[in-house]
């Protein structure tokens, strides 16, 4: 990574830099705490440090994208302002994959591409440039390692979500199976199958059809389960769902089959346990308000949203200062994601102390801006940047 690092470097913001060298500021009777680790993760920086190292390797030849490099709407919207081409998602090329030829350049996501992606690209003949984060790459070779041992993967994770597609193709590329769980309720219900209680209808009928790979035979393919998380879940809760499904087969099998019948392999990634035991140490602070910002659609983000409500504190998952009014806040509401309003948020009372978190995609820029906002809403001028 060098000094030519044009989009990654562009993120970086000098209030949040003094924030993450104090851990809080305050201006009048407002205060903003800051965890200790929160934002961009390693894997994002890599990514676009990556993306720059081809716009000047590849200066003059078309460059792709297979989707979002990472799940925040300003950082694509720059990346397709810099003249970076979509093949997917929002302001997609209707006709991209057809155009693609020997001279495109094609960027692989952060979080990885379904095989059958890359297996076409091969064909085409294109350059590819390969982002995915090695902590990625870590559930899919405990996977395959699954198939290969005759094990179906149990994915803690979330249908639709490009990392956990990337992970099924992947696994029904190597011929094996599949269960996604995406909550504790979910689980339980498998774990009932397990250890039987509930029949296949009521499995069935508990889970989404597409969280079972083509041709998932419960009985059959339920004999040995491996477990692997998507790697920005909810590290407490990926554990939760480990410990459920080897609880069902203890009752199913005996302690002694365990063995033969049950793996369980921690791959949330460090960037994410990180952001979220530091979001958790902030919120223990017991502040009025907790703001995470982030992408809606980023998995990460809203699981540091839900430490604040675990803490019971006021906790709004936002995506940038345009969110934020004095008498109204637009933010994700859990568990169901409609985007809604919520009027009266920020508290009157002074003094007022908000803390704040940031998503592992989202830039200093976006969070600076956000904070910048809520002095401005608290009646505070926001603290200089040095
Ligand atoms: S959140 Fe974790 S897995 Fe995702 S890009 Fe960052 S470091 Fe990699």
């Amino acid at each position: 990574m060098t000094d030519e690092d044009e989009i990654r470097l562009s993120y970086r913001d000098p209030l949040v830099e003094r924030l993450r060298a104090e851990g809080s500021l305050a201006s009048g009777d407002v205060e903003v705490l800051l965890p200790g680790s929160f934002g961009f993760c390693w894997g994002v920086d890599r990514a676009l440090a990556m993306v720059d190292e081809a716009r000047r390797e590849y200066a003059g030849r078309p460059l792709w994208l297979i989707s979002s490099i990472i799940h925040n709407p300003r950082v694509n919207a720059d990346l397709r302002a810099s003249g970076i081409r979509f093949l997917r998602g929002e302001g997609a090329e209707p006709d991209g994959w057809a155009r693609l030829g020997p001279d495109d350049v094609v960027i692989v996501p952060a979080f990885s591409a379904p095989v059958e992606d890359l297996e076409r690209l091969e064909r085409l003949g294109v350059t590819v440039v390969d982002t995915t984060c090695p902590w990625v790459v870590k559930p899919h070779k405990r996977t395959v390692k699954y198939v290969r041992e005759g094990f179906t993967s149990v994915i803690h994770g979330t249908l639709g979500h490009e990392e956990t597609e990337a992970t099924c193709s992947l696994i029904r590329h190597h011929g094996g199976h599949y269960v996604v769980v995406h909550t504790l309720e979910e689980t339980e219900v498998l774990a009932r199958f397990l250890e039987g209680v509930l029949d296949e209808a009521a499995l069935r009928a508990g889970l989404p059809p597409s969280a079972f790979s083509p041709g998932f035979r419960p009985d059959e393919h339920l004999r040995r389960i491996g477990v692997i998380n998507q790697t920005t879940m909810l590290a407490r809760e990926s554990r939760a769902v480990g410990d459920r499904l080897r609880r069902a087969l203890e009752r199913r099998d005996g302690g002694d089959g365990l063995d033969e019948s049950f793996r369980d392999f921690d791959t949330i990634c460090r960037a994410t346990q990180d952001n979220q035991d530091a979001a958790e140490a902030v919120v223990a602070a017991a502040p009025d308000v907790y703001l995470v910002v982030g992408g809606f659609d980023s998995s990460n983000t809203k699981n540091l949203a839900r430490v604040g409500d675990r803490a019971g504190i006021p906790s709004f998952h936002i995506e940038g200062p345009e969110s934020l009014h004095a008498d109204r806040v637009v933010h994700r509401e859990r568990p169901g994601g409609a985007i809604v309003t919520t009027r009266d948020w920020l508290p009157a009372k002074r003094p007022l102390r908000v803390a704040f978190s940031a998503g592992a995609s989202t830039p200093d820029t976006l969070l600076g801006a956000v904070v910048t906002r809520l002095f401005e809403l608290a009646g505070a001028p926001a603290p200089a940047s040095v």
